[in-house]
């Protein structure tokens, strides 16, 4: 498995923000002031100044302290960006901390007179030369891996033990450094005589120590260009550790200015780059912080944007929901299309319509098939629209519904308009279901042609008679035969009248029944008492059963026996018999009333109780009626739950049963 990662490219921190022309040029001024301090005080570092024992142990506490800081810091800045070579930054000022510490521990008359482990002023200066061979170095190989591994990026495993182990590394070569600097001074070649470094040491360990430094900031410089925050400063620091050095080899006994100098540089060289960050940490944060509220603001108004969003398609769902409330409870079939004739909605009543569940995306001329306007198929009409052959439409339409019954439905098509933008959304079809209303046009022709037939003979024949006996003189018998004629016709008026009247009453639902409990055989033998030896008619009433009580309307049942016993009568002229017959059976009075006259032909019988129906034949053209006397039975008989029946058989008579629920008194 692979040891590291590819490194994401931005992970922001302090020792990869690029700094910008104000940092650089500020880092430059401290570096040339720094400079020019050391380079100006060359000719006079022998100069005594006064003696400040705490000078160094102060400078130094910082100094350890500072570079400690420093290397907390980067180390912060290595678990953030987990890149090898800010290790390498980390290890060097922590080697740099611990080795300065240790020097000034070693150091004859600071904390003991002879130094740390009673090892004179010689370990010191070896102690010196470690430390300040070890900081470039760290610096070059920091460089060295920065340049091998810049895409790196560890695992967070990884970057830990990696970390320990730099740390642990560096800890033991500032012990072994110290060991042997302590414990082995003596096999050392001399660096120090009565105060000053030995020309060897100058020679073989100060200038090379110099030129190390130089090299690294060279490299540094010409690597990095000073391109971050943390490279500007590194600069400093390393020229500051170079010109330490140098003035540290231009002699100089303690205390005098060389030495100053020297320390000064030493505390420049510590400090810079953690003031660097710690600036830049600052700016940093600041613009954390601001960057916070920024997110905040835009949090907050998110928030209300959200909340006003989600109102807003509160109010659009509600809207919608209304909407298609009302498509759904719409007595039409509504159908939205698309542009080129697809459905994209349909409401409940489309599937009562086309019989036929409609599914979205379809084309809507699919389902048109066996639909007709009156002079074209209503599935070419809607192909021809769609097509733009022609503009919308209103047109009436008919087709046999699946259980044979013939609808009629109105029919219109408007296109739906984008609002202000005036693009073409698509098409509205409305359905309009006219069954009814062409069943009551067909009923007004009807009543018309009765009126005129029905209504207008006996009135002519009214008025003609009744013009006779007023302006002419006739005998007796013709005045009375005219008179009776007279009384004939009106009565063929009154009933005429009266019958429609009574359906009106029906159908609108204005009839009120008084139900109470009659004996059928009772109630039917009161009518067949009024109609015996009606023109020659004998009827038998025929009781096969005691107690046939039914729960009815005494007058209504008494018009319904009326009606089919004068049909009866009238419809068997050549025949002189009626039964009727009264008779419990399952739970059920039944009431037959048969005779043997006219018939009535097979396929007038589903017809027999339409509204002013009447057969059409020859041998009965001369019988008058209404068509209405059979559909005021039905609909009396059905408003007390029974049913008519009837059989017959064309020339040998009929039979019309009436059933009711036999009604039991509790
Ligand atoms: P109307 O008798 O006034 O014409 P109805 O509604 O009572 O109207 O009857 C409808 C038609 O049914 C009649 O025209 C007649 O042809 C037929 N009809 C009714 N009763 C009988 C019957 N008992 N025998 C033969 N035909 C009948």
């Amino acid at each position: 498995m692979s040891q590291h990662q590819a490194l994401p490219s931005a992970v922001y921190n302090l020792i990869t923000m690029p700094s910008n022309r104000a940092q650089r040029r500020f880092a430059y001024i401290i570096g040339a002031l720094v400079t020019l301090i050391s380079l100006f005080s060359v000719p006079f570092v022998r100069v005594q100044l006064g003696e400040m024992p705490a000078f160094q142990p102060a400078i130094f506490s910082t100094v350890v302290c500072f570079e400690l800081i420093t290397a907390y810091v980067i180390y912060s800045q290595f678990k953030i960006s987990r890149q090898p070579a800010v290790l390498a930054l980390f290890a060097g000022y922590l080697y740099s901390a611990g080795m300065s510490l240790v020097y000034i521990l070693a150091f004859p008359r600071v904390f003991a007179d002879n130094g740390l482990f009673n090892s004179g002023p010689q370990t010191s200066v070896w102690l010196y030369a470690l430390w300040h061979i070890g900081f470039p170095l760290a610096v070059l190989i920091y460089l060295r891996l920065d340049a091998k591994h810049q895409n790196v990026r560890y695992s967070a495993r990884k970057a830990k033990i990696a970390g320990w182990c730099t740390f642990v590394g560096t800890i033991v070569a500032m012990t072994v450094c110290t060991l042997f600097t302590t414990h082995y001074v003596e096999q050392l070649p001399t660096v120090l005589s009565q105060g000053q470094l030995s020309p060897s040491f100058v020679k073989f360990v100060g200038i090379p120590i110099v030129i190390l430094t130089f090299i690294t900031l060279l490299i540094f410089y010409i690597r990095t260009k000073a391109s971050t925050v943390t490279s500007t400063w590194l600069c400093v620091a390393i020229l500051a550790m170079m010109l330490d050095v140098i003035i540290v080899l231009c002699g100089g006994g303690r205390f005098s200015l060389g030495w100053y100098v020297a320390k000064l540089n030493s505390f420049v060289c510590s400090n810079v780059v953690l003031a660097g960050m710690i600036y830049e940490f600052t700016k940093m944060y600041l613009n954390m912080a601001d960057l916070y509220r920024k997110v905040k603001e835009s949090e907050f108004s998110y928030k209300v944007l959200l909340g006003e969003s989600q109102q807003a398609e509160r109010t659009i769902s509600e809207q919608n929901t209304i909407i298609e409330q009302m498509l759904e409870s719409s007595h039409e079939a509504i159908i939205m299309c698309d542009t080129v004739g697809r459905v994209i909605f349909a409401n409940r009543r489309v599937e009562l319509f086309f019989e036929n569940p409609i599914r979205k995306g379809d084309c809507l001329s699919t389902y048109c098939e066996g639909m007709r306007t009156s002079d074209t198929t209503f599935k070419s009409l809607v192909e021809a629209y769609f097509n733009q052959s022609i503009p919308p439409f209103l047109k009436r339409i008919s087709r046999v519904s699946l259980s044979g019954e013939m609808k009629h439905y109105e029919c219109y098509v408007n296109p739906i308009v984008n609002e202000g933008a005036d693009t073409l959304r698509g098409h509205l079809f409305g359905f309009r279901d006219r069954t009814e209303e062409e069943r009551i046009d067909e009923m007004k022709n009807e009543f018309v042609s009765i009126i005129s037939h029905e209504i207008r003979t006996p009135l002519s024949s009214i008025m003609g008679f009744s013009e006779i006996l007023a302006t002419r003189n006739v005998t007796e018998d013709k005045r009375v035969k005219y008179v009776e004629t007279i009384h004939k016709e009106s009565m063929r008026l009154s009933n005429l009248i009266n019958d429609f009247l009574d359906l009106q009453r029906l159908d609108s639902g204005r009839q009120v029944f008084h139900f109470q409990t009659l004996n059928a055989a009772h109630l039917v033998g009161e009518i067949v008492e009024q109609w015996q030896g009606r023109d020659n008619h004998e009827i038998e009433l025929h009781v096969l059963h005691d107690f046939p009580f039914i729960h009815g309307d005494e007058e209504r049942l008494k018009q319904v026996f009326h009606n089919l016993i004068s049909n009866s009568i009238k419809y068997s002229p050549d025949r002189s018999k009626i039964d009727v017959y009264v008779e419990r059976e399952n739970g059920r009075v039944l009431i037959k009333i048969q005779d043997y006259g006219l018939g009535i032909p097979a396929d007038a019988l589903d017809k027999l109780f339409a509204r002013f129906y009447r057969v059409d034949n020859s041998d009965r053209r001369k019988i008058g009626g209404t068509g209405l006397g059979l559909s005021i039975v039905k609909e009396i008989v059905e408003a007390h739950h029974g049913r008519v029946l009837v059989e017959s058989e064309l020339s040998r008579g009929s039979i019309f049963t009436v059933q009711f629920d036999e009604h039991i008194d509790r």
